[in-house]
């Protein structure tokens, strides 16, 4: 049986939203059962992360389909990756999201605020502080709340409108009523670096954004707390214990 993330990670593949994801975990038994069930399992080892832009040690692990498909795109990566200038960092974030069945607009707002240097993560955050997602989360907890367009861990949309992202997120939740625990997985990943800048008290715009937010918490705030330290500890561990005890398995 596969883990229940892993599992879920699936219903993007299943439900025609993407050919490839990436899990957060496969064991060595989980690999032979993903190939049994007509899937390709494949590491691809980053010369610089497309994410933080530096140099990278990161071996990413991807589940897909067609495997072909996904190759494809990967060597045009590999290209990219022998010459390395900010148009061609641009082209690779693109590719990944590509990859990975992300919308089109989103894919292109994130690589043009990246090469700009500036904080796509950052402005989602701050997105979410203002449109009360957190808190909503926190009220409904461990059900999540309307939000559908934060449908995958390390995915920024292009606002938390986007429809295109939306309408992924809510595809994905018809196909598997489960999946709607991954976004609740994908909003505590955006909780989290709130609490740990909170903890800071940092005197930038954001800082001050972050504490204020915090502090009209009320009593929600230990159960966040709670929450966020937990996730920090083990990520991983967290989510897939998480997974097993919403969705009984
Ligand atoms: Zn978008």
């Amino acid at each position: 049986m596969l883990n229940p993330s892993l599992s879920l990670d699936l219903v993007r593949i299943k439900s025609g939203v993407s050919n490839c994801v990436q899990p957060i975990l496969i064991e060595s038994r989980e690999v032979y059962e993903l190939r049994s069930l007509g899937y390709s399992v494949f590491t691809y080892a980053w010369v610089v992360d497309p994410i933080t832009l530096k140099p990278s040690n990161r071996i990413s692990t991807y589940v897909c389909k067609d495997c072909e498909k996904s190759l494809r795109i990967l060597r045009r990566i590999e290209k990219l990756e022998c010459e390395i200038n900010l148009r061609n960092l641009r082209r690779m974030i693109e590719l990944e999201g590509k990859l990975l069945g992300y919308p089109e607009c989103c894919i292109r707002k994130f690589s043009r605020l990246k090469v700009d240097g500036k904080n796509p993560e950052k402005k989602t955050i701050v997105e979410c502080i203002e449109r009360g997602v957190f808190e909503d989360l926190l009220r409904s907890y461990p059900e999540p709340n309307q939000i559908k367009s934060l449908f995958t861990t390390n995915f920024y949309p292009c606002s938390l409108d986007c429809k295109r992202a939306n309408e992924i997120g809510e595809r994905l939740v018809e196909y598997d009523r489960n999946y709607r625990f991954k976004i609740v997985i994908s909003i505590i990943n955006l909780m989290t670096p709130v609490f740990k800048i909170y903890k800071f008290k940092p005197k930038t715009e954001f800082g001050k954004l972050v504490f204020s937010f915090v502090e009209s918490l009320g009593e929600l705030k230990l159960k966040a707390k709670k929450i966020v330290e937990d996730f920090s500890r083990d990520p991983v561990r967290f989510e897939i214990d998480f997974l097993r005890n919403v969705m009984h398995v």
